[in-house]
């Protein structure tokens, strides 16, 4: 499979002053093929919201290269580059809330991206919007109500329709169903999941509930304090974790069936992820590590393949 996005060596820090910094994404690699849904999973503060919003440029970069069909990308976006990458990378956000435009209707919020990169006129833009409001299950007379005037789970398919509208082919799904009802949470996914069937779509998606993306997903990425712990395809990852982070992150995710045995094997992580300004030499998971070696301390274990599996592991068990 060809590679859609490759991400060398990439850093993410933000100076809070005092010569300190918060180190959100810390030498981070990995690809993500063309229609490959790589889902990325972690405690809150892990940085994996930084990480997919400094993919698409809307941080700058601190160092390292993202590879996008091969062409390095710059590392900060002046509003040209914004406007050119912005048509093929989107982004779909957490909060279907507070990222309408509560002043505008849904036929303006849906079509606005197409007039911006002047795709189209209004009146075609018009028509667009409104097939595409009936694409994410609404209705086409919805296009002069206000955002307000939906539930959590509409709003979401708002923010679909005005994010896939631009037809782009790389979308990160920054945790689109945390803020949303259960009920709803899973009718969100499989529209995602046809959406990206039917448009070739390549997806990273980002979220808390593992089991979900577990169902979406074709590889897994276990990211911890701004570093992967394990990368691999998503059922190894869900079954047979080999990172010890990725063992409790997956332990302690409710697992519906309580004979199952990863249900058996339910735990609890112990302790606070620690603070990303001082980051842990060595091993950043060492605290909090039922397993740790004096050389966890020490030296810091790179991603690495594990034979007799298929994952990236970065971990000094193995
Ligand atoms: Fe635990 Fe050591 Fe592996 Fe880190 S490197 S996860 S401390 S065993």
């Amino acid at each position: 499979m060809t590679d859609l996005v490759r991400v060398d060596s990439l850093y993410k820090y933000f100076d809070i002053g005092g010569g300190q910094n918060v180190h959100a994404v810390d030498n981070i690699s990995f690809n993500i093929a063309e229609r490959e849904i790589v889902g990325l999973v972690g405690e809150s503060g892990s940085g994996k919201s930084t990480l997919g919003k400094t993919l698409l440029g809307l941080h700058d970069k601190t160092d390292g290269a993202v590879y996008y069909r091969d062409e390095l990308l710059p590392m900060r976006y002046n509003t040209a580059d914004y406007r050119r990458y912005s048509r093929k990378m989107q982004m779909i956000f957490q909060d279907p809330y507070s990222s309408l435009n509560p002043r505008m209707t849904v036929g303006e919020i849906i079509s606005e991206g197409l007039l911006l990169h002047r795709m189209m006129n209004a009146a075609q833009a018009r028509d667009k919007a409104a097939s595409w409001l009936e694409r994410v299950g609404l209705h086409a007379d919805h296009m002069s109500r206000y955002p307000h005037e939906f539930s959590g789970g509409q709003r979401q398919r708002i923010g679909i329709a005005r994010a896939l509208i631009l037809e782009p082919e790389f979308v990160v799904c920054d945790e689109p169903i945390s803020a949303l009802d259960v009920s709803v949470q899973a009718q969100v996914v499989n529209l995602l999941s046809e959406l990206k069937e039917s448009m070739g779509l390549t997806l990273l998606f980002i979220a808390h509930d593992l089991s979900m993306v577990r169902y979406i997903s074709d590889r897994m990425a276990v990211m911890y304090l701004g570093a992967l712990m394990e990368l691999g395809p998503v059922d190894d990852v869900y079954f047979k974790p080999l990172h010890p982070y990725t063992q409790v992150l997956v332990g302690s995710n409710p697992e519906p069936d309580p004979d199952s045995e990863r249900a058996r094997k339910s735990t609890e992580i112990i302790g606070e992820i620690p603070s990303p300004v001082n980051v842990p030499q060595g091993c950043r998971f060492a605290g909090r590590c039922p397993k740790a070696m004096d050389v966890c301390r020490a030296q810091t274990p790179q991603l690495k393949a594990v034979g007799g599996s298929q994952s990236l592991v970065a971990c000094h068990l193995y």
